[in-house]
């Protein structure tokens, strides 16, 4: 393995990485009565939101006050 393909592949990797850690994405409903997070967007507690729907990452979600959702 040559020096440039050791670097394609450090690079792949870091991208690799990157992605799996921004990638938590998790869907919360902005409400005063919400307070799930749902990793699936097509839950039925989700969609039972009637306000604004956001997608947010899973420790945004927990910083504020969500709990996961347990009909999924
Ligand atoms: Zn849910």
């Amino acid at each position: 393995m040559d020096k440039k393909t050791l670097l394609a592949f450090v690079v792949i990797i870091l991208l690799l990485v990157g992605c799996s850690s921004k990638g938590n994405k998790v869907h919360v409903c902005i409400s005063s009565g919400a307070e799930r997070y749902h990793y699936d967007e097509d839950c039925s507690g989700f969609n039972h939101c009637t306000h604004e729907r956001r997608e947010v990452t899973l420790s945004e979600a927990k910083a504020m006050g969500y709990t996961v959702c347990r009909m999924e």
